[in-house]
């Protein structure tokens, strides 16, 4: 069945660091109800042939009151974040959802989660921990996060305070100034020492095609099976 299209009107407008904002937006009609890592459709009256659709990732697990927090970038010469970093608080959007499998299906246990962001991609990973961790979460657990300036660093004092708060979540931030590729040398060369000697983990991968293909390659080709490496690709 196709998902309900529905207004939200836009709450708040925050801005997280120079290029990275939060939309708080309040559906009309229908409470969407989501796993952490799903994402709604915004349908964006833009562009030669409007609607434009785009995908955004709920940054933070629902709520009683049923606010999503959407937090986006503004991707230079793009439309629809463009347009999104217009809105004000009263706004109205069009939007359906959830959709998405880039979602934690077992409870992490034995396995380590590790957790591979770039920029943005970091948003559906911070949805999953929050909720991790409202659930008192003991496995080990390690976040990569990779920003591309050090004050681009998203949700840098909430997961430092995370890290310091919960002895099995470990925070390894990362800033890549020259794009992906410098952004991908840097985390292989933090995961072979952990990848090629020690025991399987649970990888989930978020950030561009650019960022992502190649971690996804490196683990298939360290004997992970492709299912076994989640990934979701904001391009
Ligand atoms: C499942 C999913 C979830 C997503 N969740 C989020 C989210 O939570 N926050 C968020 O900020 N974005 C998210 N995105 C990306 C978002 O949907 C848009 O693609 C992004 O905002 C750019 O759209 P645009 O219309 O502004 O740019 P476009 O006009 O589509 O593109 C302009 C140029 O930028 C390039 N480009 C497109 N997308 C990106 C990108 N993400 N990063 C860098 N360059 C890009 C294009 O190749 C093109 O050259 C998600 C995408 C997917 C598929």
């Amino acid at each position: 069945m196709a998902e309900l299209t529905q207004k939200a009107t836009v709450l708040s407008v925050t801005d997280l660091t120079p290029h990275v904002r939060q939309v708080v937006v309040l559906p009309h009609m229908q409470k969407i109800l989501f796993w952490p890592g799903q994402w709604v459709s915004l349908k964006l009256p833009v562009g030669l042939n409007p609607p434009l659709n785009r995908a955004y990732s709920m940054a933070a697990p629902g709520t009683t009151s049923g606010e999503l927090i959407l937090v986006l970038d503004r991707v230079t010469g793009g439309l629809g974040s463009g347009f999104l970093f217009q809105l004000k608080p009263g706004d109205d959007v069009l939007l359906s959802g959830p959709y998405g499998n880039f979602i934690l299906s077992e409870p992490v246990k034995e396995q380590e989660l590790l957790l591979v962001a770039r920029y943005t991609g970091l948003i559906p990973i911070r949805c999953i921990l929050k909720q991790l961790y409202a659930q008192r979460q003991t496995g080990a657990v390690l976040l990569i996060a990779v920003a591309p300036a050090e004050d681009e660093l998203l949700f840098h004092r909430e997961l430092l305070t995370l890290a310091v708060t919960n002895p099995g979540f470990r925070y390894l931030p990362l800033v890549a100034a020259d794009g992906e590729q410098q952004a991908v040398d840097l985390v292989l060369s933090m995961l072979r020492p952990l990848i090629d000697n020690g025991p399987k983990v649970l990888p989930m991968l978020c950030g561009t095609k650019a960022f992502v293909r190649p971690l996804r390659a490196y683990f298939v080709n360290a004997g992970y099976d492709r299912k076994e490496v989640k990934t979701e690709t904001y391009d």
